[in-house]
């Protein structure tokens, strides 16, 4: 351990939350006015935590055939700087998995993540998801291999494997987010067909920055409201 990882340990409140992966991966920019600038910070804070909240009981844990389930479950990694919670991480019995001395038995570990919709085209989910399990790995000394995303809309698991490439892509990526946090560097507006559904366009204002500045903006309103 070298004097920056000192630094980093000492430094955990200000590890970024797993939660913004999904951000970063729609719009650099959105992670950033969310995550640095705090923008929509009531929103997007308060939702998230009602939600964690309201998908899985904080701290439980049960045993289910012989399974062992642990529930809300905090997660940190002080070699990735993140932190977060793990809805549901599944202990399953394996005689190939890990010992654990607790339960005096081995077991795989296996992490589940609850989400409200459906499966998503990008790779958010289960990049998040392998950001858990990295952060297991690292805490537990363990090695996961696949983890699965529940999704309330189609009622349906669906299991991941992460594979060595999607490991260095999210090392890298998460790099990335912890350098523009250190630098508190909001990257500029690059306009998208993501900007129609992004819920901080309204705080982004697209258009403004596109013109080059606020006045500019108005400007040309006013030169379009004139026209119509
Ligand atoms: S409006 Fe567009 S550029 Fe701005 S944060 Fe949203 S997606 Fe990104």
């Amino acid at each position: 351990m070298d004097d920056s990882d000192t630094v980093k340990v000492s430094n955990e409140e200000e590890y970024l939350l797993i939660s913004g992966i999904q951000h970063f991966i729609f719009c650099r920019r959105q992670w950033a006015l969310i995550h640095i600038e705090r923008l929509w910070e009531e929103n997007f804070f308060t939702l998230d935590g009602q939600i964690k909240h309201e998908k899985v009981d904080e701290g439980a844990y049960e045993t289910k055939n012989d399974k062992k389930i642990l529930r809300s479950l905090s997660i940190v990694s002080h070699k990735l700087r993140i932190q977060g919670k793990c809805d549901v991480v599944e202990l399953k019995p394996d005689p190939e998995g890990f010992y654990f001395s607790k339960y005096k038995e081995k077991y795989s570990v296996y992490p589940v993540e609850y989400k409200r919709g459906k499966p998503k085209k990008d790779e958010s989910d289960k990049m998040q998801l392998l950001a858990e399990a990295m952060c297991l790995e690292e805490m537990l000394g363990v090695r996961i291999e696949e983890g699965a995303c529940f999704y309330f809309e189609t009622r349906r698991r669906e299991s991941f494997v992460f594979t060595a490439e999607m490991r260095d892509r999210l090392i890298k990526m998460i790099e990335e987010m912890n350098q523009y946090y250190d630098r508190k560097y909001t990257p500029q507006v690059k306009k998208s067909h993501k900007c129609k559904s992004c819920s901080l366009k309204n705080l982004c204002l697209p258009e403004i920055s596109e013109a080059g500045s606020v006045s500019k903006y108005m400007e040309k309103r006013i030169q379009n409201e004139t026209i119509t």
